[in-house]
């Protein structure tokens, strides 16, 4: 038994800095890491995603070339290339975490699986470790339910298609959220037909009705097939081909494919973790439930990033970090209910969001003011000829306070922060009226729209 001040299971987004933070502040910790450092964002989710969204990119405008004066002769697209050049970005990212924790003073870093045996021991193959704090931060995976027929094809994952280095010919994407709708757009892009199939009345529910549907419009503009209102009941292959059958009111009950990606949800990695035997609880969905600072119900057991169901982004699991951080090393306590909800869709052109939706701001009966502008009537837009999508903010009638904001079009993922940091500033939205932005940029019409709000 090797005993340590701290144990943290998992090299995600939140474990490599809060064993940063912990060895720093004098403390003998223990990190250990089942698969690849750096977790899902480095070897599966964010990097080489948006490594594989700009090779897209890059396809896309030389299709485009000829509108831009620019003669490009015909687009090829080498996946092998594509390939390589996300595992080169996504590879030095996963040496970067490994040498960090490798070379970290009082860190010991132990490669294998966790399993706790009780609130204060954790086995990794045949070492027993003991630690008075221990922080789990396992993470995620896809989830596949249990559909018809699932066993007799092959299917991809966000995982395994890292390990695509061809063009399938027809890729059918199950599931019209995030990580669907960035390998849809970016699989057309590279050359192969790709029909989304969603069970929802909408792409990306979560999103207003009307982001919603501005981005089916980008998407069927560049030819995806977007069926919806139409449930995967289940697979079969006949001869080379894929068949999802969907149970729908209208369009062809089968859809037949190459290739067949089931982006349908993610599930929290906290089935073979030995949770019974530290006590720590979960809720029905399998994520450990802990409280606004990120304690579980077992003291001295935090759980941090995806598996803890209070955030799906690389950005929550590192603030989570901060946030556990701060409450341990420097008497700061910080709470998840500080935060205000921030993420981007990776598509092209981007949606960037910050706070409520406005949906969110109707449902809540609040008296408030709305702004909106379309990218065609952006200069810059204009001018790098991407004028796809729209912008609208909305504030508090009352306190003048920014409630939400999303930006989907050409730069929306950075615009929005602009937003947000004056929401966190908790200024009013003249602040930022007032401000001078700089031209010819897409932030310099966020003031412009906000001297322009209409009643909600
Ligand atoms: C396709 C895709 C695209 C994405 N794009 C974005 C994006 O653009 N922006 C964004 O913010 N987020 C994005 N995400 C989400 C982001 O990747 C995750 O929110 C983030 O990685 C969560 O970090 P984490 O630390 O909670 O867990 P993870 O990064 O999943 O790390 C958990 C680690 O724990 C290890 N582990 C698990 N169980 C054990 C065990 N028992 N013993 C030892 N080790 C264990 C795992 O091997 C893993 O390395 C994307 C996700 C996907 C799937």
């Amino acid at each position: 038994m090797t005993i340590y001040d701290a144990i943290i299971i998992g090299t995600g987004q939140a474990g490599p800095f809060l064993a940063h933070r912990l060895s720093t502040a004098g403390m003998k910790v223990a990190i250990i890491e089942r698969k690849l450092f750096g977790g899902t964002c480095v070897n599966t989710g964010c990097i080489p995603t948006k490594a594989m969204v700009a090779s897209a990119y890059a396809a896309h405008m030389a299709q485009r070339g000829a509108e831009y004066g620019v003669s490009t002769g015909s687009v090829k697209v080498d996946m092998k290339q594509v390939k390589a050049r996300k595992d080169a970005i996504s590879g030095q990212s996963r040496m970067g975490v490994e040498s960090w924790l490798k070379k970290m003073e009082k860190c010991t870093v132990y490669a294998g699986h966790a399993r706790f045996e009780s609130p204060r021991e954790v086995s990794v193959g045949a070492e027993r470790l003991m630690a008075e704090r221990i922080f789990i931060n396992v993470g995620g995976r896809a989830a596949v339910p249990p559909m018809a027929g699932i066993e007799q094809v092959e299917y991809l994952t966000n995982s395994s298609m890292m390990n695509v280095d061809f063009l399938p010919e027809h890729l059918i994407v199950v599931g019209g959220s995030y990580i669907g709708l960035e390998f849809g757009q970016m699989f057309q892009r590279f050359g192969s037909k790709v029909t989304i199939i969603e069970m929802a009345e909408r792409l990306i529910q979560r999103e207003d009705e009307d982001i919603s549907s501005a981005i089916k419009e980008i998407l069927e503009g560049e030819g995806i097939q977007v069926r919806l209102n139409a449930k995967c009941v289940g697979f079969s292959k006949r001869g080379e081909e894929i068949i999802a059958r969907v149970d729908c009111a209208s369009g062809a009950p089968e859809v037949s494919g190459t290739h067949l990606l089931l982006a349908v949800g993610r599930r929290p990695n906290t089935d073979d973790l030995g949770l019974d035997k530290a006590g720590v609880e979960l809720d029905e969905r399998g994520y450990v439930v802990v409280d606004d600072q990120l304690r579980t119900r077992v003291p001295g057991i935090w759980a941090l990033g995806d598996c803890n169901g209070k955030g799906a982004f690389t950005h929550t699991a590192f603030n989570d970090a901060e946030i556990v951080g701060a409450n341990l090393l420097d008497n700061d306590p910080r709470r998840v209910s500080d935060r205000i909800a921030a993420y981007a869709l990776y598509i092209d052109p981007p949606l960037g969001r910050a706070g409520l939706t406005e949906t969110e701001v109707r449902k809540l009966g609040r008296s408030a003011l709305i702004g909106t502008r379309p990218m065609t009537r952006v200069g810059r837009a204009i001018e790098k000829g991407e004028t796809q999508g729209f912008m609208k903010i909305l504030v508090d009638a009352q306190t003048r306070a920014i409630l939400g904001a999303a930006i989907l079009g050409t730069g929306g993922d950075e615009v929005i922060h602009s937003i947000l940091d004056v929401m966190y500033a908790k200024a009013p939205y003249t602040v930022v009226q007032r401000a001078m932005h700089i031209h010819p940029t897409v932030s310099e019409l966020v003031p412009t729209m906000l001297g322009e709000l209409q009643p909600l």
